[in-house]
């Protein structure tokens, strides 16, 4: 419908049924798994998000952006006029390269830089390398992630539990650490922490464990950078539909019914939650810090 006042048309559309909702069928991947392999693929805003120039200029490094929340921030920031290096696994390089494409479209410098962050030596040289390619750094979205499900403390073996928290804690702590020694002042590190930091689940003992550390992190953190003119906020998504649930994040039986308990009755897209990150790098926002910010269909988790 037109609105005869205006001469935009109305682009409000249902929360609901303008996403896919479950039941979905069940789609196990190996570890990592690729959004080419996703029934249905996720929407990561490839054919909708449009910018606005809120990042002219800026320079992004976002770990674990060749799918998911991290390809969708990335597809975000390069049309809001940021230049963006993503980090994921080797084995993702077929999801990466679509995202590379989708930020030189819009017209930005895209720099790929495939590694392993559980290891230290990788962090250190992933933004050192980030940094030479983009002519410098001032936005850092921690959002690479493990999740494995363990349906007993009995089964979850050290290695598992400690991949798990090498992965979501200690990486982050290696890269920001090598981060913070680019970032200007107006810089803006974004960390990933969940809804599970707050509501976790039984079978996700060691994944809950490590979102909880990071949102305490983001706020110790954002402390202390605060006087430097860093700002450090973190995102808690909810049920969101990435390849991080198929690979081993939830059993098969959940993955069928994924998102149906939220209020508006299925998964988020990660198309939905890049605003909160395109929000949190924004100069406008210059006064929210140490804040986490909740995306979970209206569950009200955070
Ligand atoms: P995703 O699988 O698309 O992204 C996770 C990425 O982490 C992978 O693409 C991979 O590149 C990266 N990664 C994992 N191990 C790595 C390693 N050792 N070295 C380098 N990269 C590695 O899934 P997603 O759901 O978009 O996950 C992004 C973030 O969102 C994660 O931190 C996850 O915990 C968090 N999160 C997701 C949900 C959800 O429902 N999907 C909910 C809450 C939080
Ligand atoms: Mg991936």
């Amino acid at each position: 419908m037109t609105n005869k006042q205006s001469p935009h048309k109305t682009l409000i559309q249902d929360h609901v049924d303008s996403y896919p909702v479950p039941p979905f069928k069940q789609q196990k991947q190996p570890f990592p798994s690729l959004v080419s392999e996703m029934s249905p693929v996720p929407d990561h805003g490839e054919k909708t998000y449009k910018g606005s120039g809120k990042l002219v200029g800026r320079k992004a490094l976002i770990t674990g952006g060749d799918s998911g929340i991290g390809r969708a921030v990335a597809i975000a920031y390069a049309r809001e006029g940021a230049d963006v290096a993503i980090n994921y696994l080797p084995e993702e390089e077929s999801d990466a390269r679509q995202v590379i494409a989708l930020i030189k479209e819009a017209g930005c410098k895209a720099v790929a830089i495939p590694g392993d962050i559980t290891e230290e030596a990788f962090c250190k040289k992933l933004v050192k390398q980030a940094a030479e390619e983009l002519g410098g750094l001032d936005i850092l979205v921690n959002n690479a992630g493990r999740q494995q499900f363990s349906e007993s403390i009995k089964d979850l073996t050290t290695e598992s539990f400690d991949a798990t928290f090498k992965t979501n804690v200690y990486a982050m702590f290696w890269i920001t650490k090598a981060a913070v020694e680019y970032l200007p002042r107006g810089s803006s590190i974004i960390n990933t922490t969940s809804v599970q930091a707050y509501k976790p689940s039984n079978i996700l003992l060691d994944y809950a464990s490590t979102k909880a550390s990071i949102a305490a992190f983001t706020k110790a953190l954002a402390k202390q950078l605060g006087p430097d003119g860093i700002r450090v906020n973190a995102v808690a998504p909810g049920p969101y539909w990435t390849p991080l649930q198929v690979c081993g994040g939830q059993p098969q039986e959940k993955v069928e019914v994924f998102g149906e308990e939220a209020p508006l009755g299925r998964p988020g897209q990660p198309a939905e939650i890049a605003p909160l990150y395109v929000t949190f790098a924004e100069t406008n926002n210059s006064y929210s810090s140490g804040q986490v910010w909740c995306s979970d269909g209206g569950t009200g988790t955070v």
